[in-house]
């Protein structure tokens, strides 16, 4: 049978800024039949994500993550339906997902390795599976509630990098939801500061490319910082480091700013800023989603009623066709638009 797939065309290098022309679409062919336990897919929604970025290298520096090779199909989180099935617990028409799906249209998979999802719980928008009702949404929600010890009535004030973002959007309204008083988020331009505000309920927005952020800061934060939700590091973060408040939690959920620098993951602080952060015994601790799985399906349900109870609004752009994704993904490096960005693969 013949499939169109997306390769790894090119690395960008460690410290290169990774271009559409770093993937190449492609034709190639699948088997005509499927083995015991396997299942043939048609591929609808795939996800481009920041840590892809580190698949580009030829070392990811991390073990739990393993590099792309050139000229070989790439993969991510992904979401199709199933077409034909020789596994159990899987049937014709069933929508699954799997956080290794490969980039092409028809893919033959294990379907040991698939999760069922329930279309119902996001009212039929599968794509969601993917953003607020999959990775993105779990790491916002663990990421607040496993590191920023937010209490209710608490009184605390919430600072969100990357707060545009797909988890950073989020991770705000959450912190919100669990009883953050005062949230304020950082993005990158005028228009992703006021839906922030308008529409996802911060209290807030600093757009990081204008003027200075530690004055805006300042003048917003007056209490000073109790959680702060980490998704860019770099110079924004030792600026809302510096006014954290004793015993304070930073979230730290990702560094994007030093994601095309060969730099350890986490990077270390500024050695004035991590004095700040010792002597105020600032905790910052490393964060994975993927350490908290356990959690999951009870984590998933709880996004899912918020997003029905209309608590957590959710954006998403959606780029059509397996060509563009290459495209996607360098959008999504440079700041992409407010909230989940989603490749459709079916038009
Ligand atoms: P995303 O949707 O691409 O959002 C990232 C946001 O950061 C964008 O809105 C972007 O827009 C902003 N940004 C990009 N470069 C920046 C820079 N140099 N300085 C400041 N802001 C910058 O990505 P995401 O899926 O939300 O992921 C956010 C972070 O979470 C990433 O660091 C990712 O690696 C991390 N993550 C961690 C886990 C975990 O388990 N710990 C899981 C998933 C994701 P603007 O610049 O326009 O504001």
């Amino acid at each position: 049978m013949i499939i169109q797939r997306v390769v790894l065309n090119s690395r960008p290098g460690k410290n290169g800024v990774p271009v559409a022309e770093n993937f190449r679409l492609e034709q190639s062919t699948i088997a005509d039949t499927i083995q015991v336990g396997q299942v043939r897919v048609r591929t609808l929604y795939l996800s481009v994500d920041p840590y892809m970025r580190c698949r580009m290298n030829e070392d990811t520096g991390s073990d739990y993550l393993l590099p792309w090779q050139l000229s070989e199909v790439a993969d991510g989180g992904g979401i199709g339906v199933v077409e034909e099935s020789k596994h159990d617990n899987l049937a014709k028409g069933d929508f699954v997902t799997s956080f290794n799906w490969p980039w092409q249209t028809v893919a033959i998979l294990d379907g040991s390795l698939l999760q069922k999802l329930v279309p119902q719980l996001v009212s039929g928008h599968l794509s969601y599976f993917l953003g607020a009702a999959g990775i993105t949404g779990l790491t916002a929600l663990l990421g607040v509630k496993e590191k920023g010890h937010v209490a209710v009535g608490a009184n605390q004030t919430m600072v969100v990098s990357g707060a545009a973002g797909a988890c950073g959007s989020l991770a705000g309204q959450i912190g919100r939801l669990e009883g953050c008083s005062r949230v304020v988020g950082i993005a990158g331009t005028d228009e992703k500061c006021s839906i922030l505000v308008q529409e996802m309920g911060f209290d807030a927005a600093i757009n990081y490319k204008k003027g200075n952020v530690g004055e805006q800061l300042r003048e917003l934060c007056p209490g000073g910082v109790d959680v702060y939700f980490d998704n860019v590091g770099g110079d924004i973060s030792d600026t809302v480091i510096s006014q954290m408040n004793q015993n304070s939690h930073i979230i730290l959920c990702g560094q994007i700013s030093q994601y095309n620098k060969d730099v350890p993951y986490p990077p270390p602080l500024p050695p004035d800023i991590e004095k700040i952060q010792k002597e105020r015994n600032i905790t910052r601790e490393r964060f994975l989603v993927l350490n908290y799985m356990d959690k999951q399906e009870a984590s998933v349900l709880q996004l899912c009623q918020w997003i029905q109870e209309g608590k957590l609004k959710v954006r998403e752009t959606v780029v059509e066709g397996l060509a563009n994704i290459g495209a996607a993904f360098q959008s999504m490096m440079n700041g992409g638009n407010i909230g989940k960005q989603i490749v459709s693969v079916s038009k």
